[in-house]
Order: C-alpha cells, then sequence, then structure tokens
C-alpha cells in the first residue's frame, strides 16, 4: 500500500513540473471555466474585452486538485509560477508586492467553476504590514484609511484563512469602539484603530501561537492554501453532495490588485444585474453603496442606494457603467450579475456571471432577447427550466409571507411535493363537507388519510389536498395534479382523525373550519393563511410564445438517422378523464388524450351504487341488468370527451383498478354487523318487532359476505387490469359499446372523431388476445347497427414487465404501445406504490440508496431498459408501432428526455404539466440535435 502510495505522488508531481498553473488574466477566456473557474474565466474574458479590470491572475482548478492529491502541498512549480505572474501584475500597475514606498496590495478570492457557498471568500488588502501601511499612509496623505485596512485584512486574514472566530474579531472591535464612544465604525479614528491593529495582533499570537505574518509572499501562500483546502472544507462537500457537483472539479484562486471603494465620497462599490432579475425588465437593477468596499455592503450596515440612485448622484460614472454592462451583455448574449468598485471617481470591473432570475424574469429575459436578436429561438428555449414553467402555471405563495410564516413556527409537518401549487383554506375532513362548502365559495383544503375515487368530488371542490399516506402516484397525488390542485401527500408529520375532524403536527391540532395553507411544490404544511399569488396563463403572452417556439423545435425532424423511430419530436398528450379536463389540456397545447381512466367515471356518486350491484352480482344475468344501467351513463361521458377533443387522437382505457375499490371497507361492514347483532341480541331481545333491524344485519352481512369474498392480500397484483376483463367480458363489452356508440353518434354529428381504446396490464400475448376478440366482436355489432363508417385503434399497456419483454408477440395484436410507467415501476422495483413512499423510499432517496424517487423521475437503467426492450422488438414486428408513455412520468423533464431517446411518438402528463413537456421535449429534441453534430 505504502509504496503504491509514494508512486503515485510520484507520478502527480512528475506531470506537473511541466504544468502551467497560472495564468494571468490576459490569457484566459469565458470558454476556460473548467480551468480557471467562474470568476476567474469572467474576470479574463472581460480584461481581453479592454474592460477597466485590476491586473491579476487565477491559479488552477486542477493545482487546487494537485494539492488535494498531495496531502496539502502546492504542485511544484505553482509558486514560482505565481511569483512571475506577481512581476507581470508589479509591472501593470506600477506598484511592488511589499514595497515600502509603493506596496501593491490583492484580493485573493476563490473560483469554482459553479458558484458554491460553503467555500472560502475574500481576502482584502493581503499585503499589508507594518512597512507597507507607512506606504499607504503616505500615498493616499489618509492616515485613517490605512489603518482601517489594515484592521480589516488581519481580521479576514485571521478568521478566514486561519479559522479564528468571528465573535472574537467582534468582541474587540466593540470594545475599543466603546472605549472610544465611537457609535458606527466610521466614527472610530485613527487612534482607535491603531489599537484595535495592536488588540488583533495579540489575539492572532494568543490563538495560533506565532506572530501575524509580516512577509506578504507568506500572506499570500497561506492564503492560497486556505481557498484550496476550503474546496474539501465540510460545507463545501455538503453543498456538492446535495447539488450533485462533481468532487474532482476544484476551485481556482484569483489575485486582483486591490482597489478602494473606500477612499471617500468619490469612491464606492456595487453590485448590478443587467435586468431586472424579478421581472426580467431591461433595466440596470442593483445597489451602490458609497464609500465602502465590498464587504460593507454584505454586511448590511449602511443602505445602499438603487443603482438608478447613481445616475443622479454621479452621472459620469453611472453612464461608464451601464455603457459597460450593455456590452457585457451583447458579449455574453446573456443577462450578466455584475461586481464593481469606484476608486477617487474611476470605475474598476470585478465579475461578471451569468444572473440568477426568477421564472418570470427567465421567460420574460428569453423572449425580449429573440426580440433583441440578440439569442436565437432555440437559445431561448434552452435558457428556461421547465420547471420553472410550473410555477408559473400555479398559485404561489407570496416568498415574503411564506418567510415570514417559517419564522414565526407556522410551519406544522414536510410530506412529499405531489402535486405543485400552493393553497389556503379550511382544513375540511370529509369530502361531502368540503363539496357542499365549496359550492358556497369558501376556500377548502381537503384533508384526508388517503383518498379514494369516492372523495373526487370533494377533491375537485377543494383548492388543495392533504394526505396523511400514499405517494407519488397516490390517488391524491394524481387526480390532484390531473385537475391542477396542489397536495401534499405522504406527510406522515401529521395524524389524521377522520372521526373526531382533527389533525394534529406535534403538540399542535388542527380542527375542523382552522386555516390551514399547503405548498405542493415543496411539500411544507402551515398553519394558518399565507398570501398569495396568482397566475393568468392565458395573458401570459410570452410564456405562450416561448412555449409557440418550443412546439416549432420540437415538432422538427429531430430523430433523423435513429433507427425505427419517428423522425419528428415528441407530440405532447393529456391525461384526462372529465371533459373539463381535457379542455383545459387543449388550452395548454396538448394534441390528444393519452389516457382517460374510465374507472374515476364509476366512482361518482351516483353511479356508484349501480357500480357496486354489478360487481356482487350473483350470476351474469343479474350483472347485465347493472352493466344495461351503466351503459348509456358511459356513453354520455364518452360523448362529452370526444366533444372537447374533436378530431384530436383520444386513448379511452377500460377498467383498471381491484374491485375493491368500488365496494364498501370490510372493516367497516364488519363492525357495522357486529354492532347489529349486539343490539338484537341484547338489547331489543324482548321486543315484538325488530324485524327491519334483522333484515338490515341480513343485507350488511351478505354485503360483508361478498366483500370478503373479493378481498385480496395483495390487490395491486390482484384481480385487476384486463384480468377483471377477462373474468367479467361482459364489463369490456358494456365500455366498448359506449366508446363506439359514443364515437358514431358525434361522427354522425360531423365530428370525425379517432377512439383508441386500451387494454390495461398485459402480461401475456394471451390476455390481449382474449380482450381483442370481445372487443372488435362487440364494436363491429355497434357499427353494424349505426350504419356509419368508424376507425378506432386497439392497443395495449406496457406497464408489467413481462409484457415488455415479450412485447414482439404483443405487437402482433396491438396498433399501439403506451408505457404505463407507474405500474412498471412498481412492478420492476417490487415496491408497491402505494405503501412505499410513506415507508422506505424517501429515505432511500435521502440515504441515496436511490438517486430519486423512481416514481418521480424515470429508472433509464432498470425500467427504461425494459421500456427500450419493448419499442425495439414491438417495431421489429410491426415497423412504425405508435408508442408512448402515460405514467406520472411523462411529465418529468429527464424522463421525457429519456423518451425522445428512446424514440417514443408522445409523452402523456396531466393536464397543468403539458406547457412543461412542450418545453421538456423541445430541449430534448435540441439536445439530441447537438449529440448528433
Ligand atoms: C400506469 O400504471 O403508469 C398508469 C398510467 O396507470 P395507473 O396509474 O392508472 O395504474
Ligand atoms: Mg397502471
Amino acid at each position: 500500500m505504502a509504496v503504491r502510495k509514494v508512486t503515485a505522488k510520484k507520478m502527480v508531481t512528475k506531470k506537473a513540473l511541466s504544468k502551467k498553473w497560472v495564468y494571468l488574466f490576459a490569457e484566459g477566456n469565458k470558454d476556460m471555466r473548467d480551468l480557471l473557474g467562474g470568476k476567474g474565466a469572467g474576470l479574463a474574458e472581460m480584461t481581453n474585452a479592454q474592460l477597466p479590470v485590476p491586473p491579476g491572475f487565477t491559479i488552477t482548478t486542477e493545482a487546487c486538485n494537485t494539492y488535494v492529491a498531495l496531502g496539502k502541498k502546492f504542485p511544484k512549480g505553482m509558486l514560482k509560477q505565481t511569483l512571475a505572474a506577481m512581476k507581470q501584475v508589479e509591472k501593470q500597475t506600477g506598484k511592488k508586492f511589499g514595497d515600502a514606498k509603493n506596496p501593491l496590495l490583492v484580493s485573493v478570492r476563490s473560483g469554482a467553476k459553479f458558484s458554491m457557498p460553503g467555500m472560502m471568500d475574500t481576502v482584502l488588502n493581503l499585503g499589508l504590514n507594518s512597512e507597507t501601511l507607512t506606504g499607504i499612509e503616505a500615498l493616499t496623505n489618509n492616515p485613517r484609511f490605512a489603518q482601517d485596512a489594515y484592521r480589516r485584512f488581519i481580521q479576514m486574514f485571521g478568521r478566514i484563512v486561519m479559522g479564528i472566530e468571528a465573535k472574537k474579531w467582534d468582541a474587540i472591535f466593540d470594545g475599543v469602539k466603546e472605549k472610544f464612544h465611537a457609535k458606527q465604525d466610521t466614527d472610530l479614528g485613527v487612534d482607535g484603530l491603531k489599537e484595535v491593529v495592536v488588540k488583533y495582533k495579540e489575539l492572532y499570537k494568543a490563538e495560533l501561537g506565532e506572530e501575524f505574518p509580516e512577509d506578504p509572499y507568506k500572506q499570500l501562500e497561506l492564503a492560497i492554501g486556505a481557498v484550496f483546502g476550503s474546496w474539501m472544507g465540510k460545507r463545501a462537500v455538503d453543498y456538492r453532495r446535495i447539488n450533485k457537483i462533481a468532487d474532482n472539479l476544484g476551485t481556482a484562486v484569483n489575485v486582483c490588485t486591490m482597489v478602494f471603494g473606500n477612499m471617500g465620497d468619490d469612491s464606492g462599490t456595487g453590485v448590478a444585474f443587467t435586468r431586472d432579475p424579478g421581472t426580467g425588465e431591461n433595466e440596470l437593477f442593483g445597489e451602490y453603496l458609497v464609500n465602502a468596499q465590498g464587504e460593507d455592503v454584505v454586511a448590511g450596515i449602511r443602505t445602499p442606494m438603487k443603482i438608478a440612485e447613481l445616475k443622479e448622484k454621479n452621472k459620469k460614472v453611472y453612464n461608464e457603467f451601464h455603457k459597460i454592462a450593455r456590452r457585457m451583455e451583447k458579449h455574453y448574449r446573456e443577462m450578466q450579475d455584475l461586481e464593481f468598485t469606484v476608486e477617487r471617481g474611476k470605475l474598476y470591473m470585478l465579475q461578471t456571471r451569468t444572473g440568477k432570475r426568477t421564472a418570470r424574469a427567465a421567460v420574460n429575459v428569453a423572449v425580449q432577447m429573440v426580440n433583441e436578436k440578440l439569442i436565437t429561438k432555440e437559445e431561448a428555449v434552452q435558457r428556461v427550466d421547465p420547471q420553472q414553467v410550473v410555477q408559473l402555471l400555479m398559485p404561489q405563495f407570496d416568498y415574503k409571507a411564506k418567510e415570514e410564516a417559517t419564522k414565526v413556527g407556522k410551519l406544522l409537518a414536510k410530506g412529499l411535493n405531489a402535486s405543485p401549487g400552493a393553497a389556503t383554506g379550511l382544513a375540511i375532513f370529509d369530502p361531502d363537507t368540503a363539496e357542499k362548502l365549496g359550492k358556497e365559495g369558501k376556500s377548502i383544503i381537503l384533508v384526508r388519510y388517503e383518498t379514494s375515487p369516492e372523495d373526487v368530488h370533494g377533491m375537485y371542490a377543494s383548492k388543495g389536498i392533504l394526505t396523511q399516506h400514499g405517494g407519488a402516484t397516490s390517488h391524491a397525488a394524481v387526480v390532484a395534479r390531473g385537475a391542477g390542485l396542489p397536495c401534499v401527500a405522504g406527510c406522515e408529520g401529521i395524524r389524521v382523525d377522520e372521526e373526531k375532524k382533527q389533525f394534529t403536527a406535534g403538540n399542535k391540532t388542527i380542527k375542523e373550519g382552522d386555516s390551514i395553507s399547503i405548498d405542493g411544490g415543496s411539500g411544507e404544511v402551515f398553519a394558518g393563511e399565507i398570501r398569495t399569488v396568482l397566475p393568468d396563463y392565458d395573458k401570459d403572452e410570452n410564456l405562450k410564445l416561448l412555449l409557440s417556439w418550443a412546439d416549432e423545435i420540437r415538432l422538427r425532424k429531430s430523430r433523423k438517422g435513429m433507427e425505427n423511430a419517428p423522425e419528428l419530436g415528441l407530440q405532447v398528450w393529456a391525461n384526462a378523464d372529465y371533459p373539463r379536463d381535457a379542455r383545459m389540456a387543449r388550452r395548454f397545447g396538448a394534441q390528444g388524450i393519452g389516457l382517460c381512466r374510465t374507472e374515476h367515471m364509476f366512482m361518482e356518486t351516483e353511479r356508484l351504487p349501480i357500480v357496486q350491484k354489478m360487481i356482487l352480482a350473483k350470476n351474469d344475468a343479474d350483472r347485465q341488468v347493472y352493466l344495461d344501467q351503466l351503459l348509456p351513463i358511459q356513453r354520455g361521458d364518452f360523448i362529452g370527451l370526444f366533444e372537447a377533443m374533436e378530431e384530436l387522437p383520444t386513448v379511452i382505457r377500460l377498467i383498471d383498478p381491484p374491485l375493491h375499490e368500488f365496494l364498501p371497507s370490510y372493516e367497516e361492514l364488519l363492525v357495522k354487523s357486529t354492532e347489529l347483532r349486539m343490539r338484537i341480541e341484547y338489547m331489543h331481545k324482548d321486543d315484538v318487532d325488530n324485524s327491519s333491524e334483522k333484515a338490515r344485519l341480513k343485507e350488511t352481512e351478505e354485503l360483508l359476505n361478498a366483500v370478503k369474498g373479493m378481498k385480496e392480500a395483495n390487490p395491486m397484483l390482484g384481480l385487476r387490469g384486463c384480468r377483471l376483463g377477462i373474468t367479467m367480458p361482459q364489463i369490456t363489452k358494456m365500455q366498448t359499446r359506449a366508446i363506439i356508440e359514443a364515437a358514431c353518434i358525434l361522427k354522425k354529428r360531423g365530428v370525425n372523431v379517432h377512439p383508441e381504446i386500451m387494454i390495461p396490464l398485459v402480461g401475456h400475448v394471451n390476455e390481449l388476445k382474449n380482450q381483442r376478440e370481445i372487443l372488435e366482436a362487440e364494436a363491429k355489432k355497434v357499427i353494424a347497427e349505426q350504419g356509419i363508417e368508424l376507425e378506432y385503434k386497439f392497443g395495449t399497456m406496457i406497464e408489467i414487465p413481462r409484457g415488455a419483454l415479450t412485447a414482439n408477440q404483443i405487437a402482433e395484436y396491438a396498433q399501439f404501445f403506451s408505457f404505463g410507467t407507474n405500474d412498471l415501476t412498481q412492478t420492476t422495483f417490487g415496491y408497491s406504490r402505494d405503501d412505499a413512499e410513506g415507508k422506505f423510499l424517501l429515505k432511500y432517496v435521502e440515504d441515496k440508496i436511490l438517486p430519486e424517487n423512481p416514481f418521480q423521475s424515470l429508472d433509464q437503467i432498470g425500467v427504461g431498459r425494459l421500456m427500450q426492450i419493448a419499442v425495439k422488438e414491438g417495431r421489429a414486428v410491426k415497423p412504425g408501432l405508435k408508442v408512448g408513455i402515460c405514467g406520472e412520468h411523462g411529465g418529468d423533464p429527464s424522463s421525457i428526455d429519456f423518451c425522445h431517446r428512446t424514440g417514443l411518438n408522445y409523452v402523456s402528463c396531466s393536464p397543468f404539466r403539458v406547457p412543461v413537456a412542450r418545453l421538456a421535449a423541445a430541449q430534448a429534441a435540441l439536445a439530441k440535435v447537438v449529440k448528433d453534430k
């Protein structure tokens, strides 16, 4: 082991000899971010653009990596190159590092490729010692300024480089201020500052057992080592873990000539964005602080002025800065975040980087820049994160109001961020009350242990849903996403008591009618109301324009040469069960319906009793009676759906969930029958007539037995999907008839409908064959009865691994495939989608056992691999086989990218995610084009 270690070290050292570790600002450019870090690359680019950047140099990220690999030793040659670079800087500035008469002072800053909290921040005024101090005093003719610069340097060096706690420095400073009766820092005169310097040096010695370093080169060496060391510091490492940044990027060190913003009222320092980062408005946005150094702005001791005020106070500087800002934006073709300092009226640029912005600003800036011919439509489409689009479609909490609520302890718990958006309303614990109050115009948050299809009416009448149990594909989450309602699911930090109509979170209790607020984007649940901001998609011209560009891109030929894949990019369809969802989906740009879950229609209050009787019927003849009652109702549903979709393809899936979901709970029936029995046997023993109770008992016990007969240990893997249609073919027939009759009726009205009928949960080709025979026979019969020609498609879901693995057989009997990735994830991993997220999955993600929740973002190498097999083998048998996805992943950007690469024809997602998917699909198409080049 030891021998090998030495060899590795040797190799690093050998390689190191010939390496260039240090770059003058003029030697770099903006494309060298890997080597020079973001800040270094920006300084280099500005220098080469002839902007007023103080001279300096950057020590590379490779030097940092080598320093770490060598066990905290500088790579050979690095210090020598640093000295040479310093000589160049001395030449450029006409000053000398460590010279008593005309000293050069520098700042030392870290600068990784991505801006990263937790890294060592800035040390200013490095190079000061008792000799150079006198030089600064003489040159500036300002002893106070010189002493102030010195005490700042000792403090920053001692704290940041050597790690002596901030509070120890503050205690000394505050003590001297008190002694000299100075209220503000600026009230402290030369004598006071001198005393601070002496005491600071004493502290340094007491803490570290050595004198404060006088040698500027020693100071520089220690500071560089500290920057490199901070790359592996705990905070930086943690940040990288959370944000998935690689450890081997390393940080650069920037050494830059000091310029002073604190040399009087003609000096100052500022930060500014080239556009408003909140709204995207095209005007300078930022702050400027007169007579101050950068750290004063950060410390917030004095209130800076708005950058617009600088225009009045110092027109010359403002105009120059404004010109530079415009130039930088043109140069980078991107909104910039700039730092600058004015020293005695002269402007210096200290940093430029891409400006962070809100979702609103991201869309507005992207569109404006296309209009200004600064960027192309393709670039604009790539500049907006699809997740940001969600923020523009959903109500959001006012940022400040939410922060305030958290601060005052109103955050009750955090669950799964199941459907984005924010809502405030009264906590209501049953769907009927929710519906009643919702209709009265009250804002309701429906709180349930978990929801079931019987709750849908109450869910739709609410502004948001909160459940204690269930994951990203739970009923609550799926329905909420479909309806565009915010939802926090699987919030195990609360205890819901539906009987008592209350929930508890720790020692707090929320009762029926109390106000609560939920943030479905973050999973947070608050007590009380929080102010919300409402968006309006129809009036959002910039967003609609950006999405129209995304459509142009996405629907181009972006998959040329991809074997067996459609040439054009992904279409975006929607999952919608009701006409109003379908209309919403079209408003958001959906090109079809990829999944209508017909069973949701069965759950409505007036239909459920008929459905229950149909399920519990003792024989086929009885069952047919109830199916006949359901037929016109379903036909009506489909007419509504086809009317909303007109000529667009509409995929209707036949009944899927386990039948017990339609029946009363076994446990509740057991309690009810036991109560009745006890009443009859003990309390009414001598009553003459208890026949009505006896009749109720009989009825309840019959129902109990029937429900018991249907009870399954593992309903998700039980009698559901096509297995239902096979055991009860009459259901398949009724649904087929309802679909085809509805389509014929519309066709007669002149609407060219395109129904597609889909069979769920197929694992063996014979299952599909069976259903197809029943379905085709019935469809043929109906078409003949209706006397009109009608084309329809017949396809299957691929949501069982065996289905995917035998796609070649299945494709012979299907005109299309649609991946049900909710079930495919469940069955591939063997995780119950009802329980996994509440029980262990979130911990799995937290502990990095899984990189992501596979129910939210597709597991591309596992579940995705099955999809690739199915696409390839399906199309081998049937070239041009249409393939889509309708699991929740159809609205997830990285899963959409995978679907593009896998050659799917469309993704189908809940209506509110359609705009997100349009943008993500365009980005996927562009990425593919880039990769193809
Ligand atoms: C799926 O399994 O991905 C799917 C869309 O069907 P459901 O969620 O209704 O089971
Ligand atoms: Mg499914």
